[in-house]
């Protein structure tokens, strides 16, 4: 069965993409954390970073020029941004299809809580 992103790229459900081509798709998250939080999602649907395979090589390499593509396209390459992939369960993963959350716009802490 298709995954939450799967559907909002194919346009089964609504969703707000903001980038797109062959490889991937930028989504805008539904329940932002910070005035800007977009999801980069690999057209393939790899449950998280920990499956991938050096097959995905190019791919994951895709996945962050993206991200930093869109980023600076926002303007965040100025203050500042972060990239996230949560993996599994303690990681906080909820949904699995890998995806990368590109959070802006706000300042962040570290560690995470
Ligand atoms: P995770 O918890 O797996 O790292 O991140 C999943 C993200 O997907 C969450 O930030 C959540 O708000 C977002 N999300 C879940 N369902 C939907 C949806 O239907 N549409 C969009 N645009 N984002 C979603």
């Amino acid at each position: 069965m298709p995954s939450i992103f799967s559907k909002i790229i194919s346009g089964e459900i609504k969703g707000k993409i903001v980038h797109q081509d062959d490889h991937c798709a930028v989504i805008v998250d539904i329940q932002p954390v910070s005035p800007t939080h977009l999801l980069i999602v690999p057209k393939k649907e790899i449950t998280s970073i920990a499956s991938a395979t050096r097959e995905d090589q190019n791919l994951l390499g895709h996945l962050l020029l993206t991200a930093a593509k869109v980023a600076k396209d926002l303007g965040l390459d100025k203050s500042g941004y972060r990239l996230v992939t949560n993996i599994g369960q303690d990681g906080g993963q909820s949904v699995d299809h890998l995806h990368i959350h590109l959070v802006g716009g706000r300042p962040f802490t570290w560690p995470p809580g």
